[in-house]
């Protein structure tokens, strides 16, 4: 310990303990919290522009304003982007923004996004033996259902299921 930096410059003598790890900037700070008093410490946050009287100005959307924010852009618009970026005619947005809002589907989950792909939802339903909300959904994205379905004659659900077949 630096007995001469100590007596000379205090403050740079406990910032050099904790860049040479001799104690956490954590533990510093309480140190330091529980010797001030309630008063220093009120206008030690104060003089740094910390205290609640400098609150007044509530973050807001970079994007609409809103105030539903964590960071730069409100959850709406953040939403509202990651789904435009999926919007592809390929995807089934409307499915997706439910889910969102129903708390399954993470905003930003690339890989589970590729669930809502047309065809992935199709298939999803033939495995799950949905064999009627199949052919609706395919009838909704303008997909062949016999693409999906070895044996068209299977619409009764006992037919094999193989997957997309040699899609155009
Ligand atoms: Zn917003």
């Amino acid at each position: 310990m630096d007995a001469k930096l100590f007596n000379s410059d205090p403050r740079d003598f406990a910032i050099e303990m904790v860049a040479n790890g001799l104690v956490s900037a954590d533990h510093l700070l309480m140190c330091a919290l529980k010797y001030m008093s309630h008063d220093d410490v009120r206008d030690m946050l104060d003089c740094n522009e910390l205290s609640p009287r400098f609150d007044d100005e509530e973050e807001t959307c970079i994007d609409c304003g809103g105030t539903n924010i964590e960071e730069g852009t409100c959850t709406d618009c953040e939403t509202k982007e990651w789904l435009d970026g999926w919007d592809d005619g390929e995807h089934d947005i409307d499915a997706m923004r439910s889910d969102i809002a129903n708390n399954n589907l993470e905003v930003g989950d690339d890989e589970r996004a590729e669930e809502y792909e047309h065809e992935n939802i199709v298939r999803t339903s033939l495995t799950n033996g949905q064999f009627t909300q199949a052919k609706e959904q395919c009838e909704r994205y303008g997909l062949d259902y016999a693409d999906f379905h070895e044996d068209t004659d299977a619409d009764d659900g006992e037919g094999p299921i193989v997957g997309l077949m040699n899609h155009p």
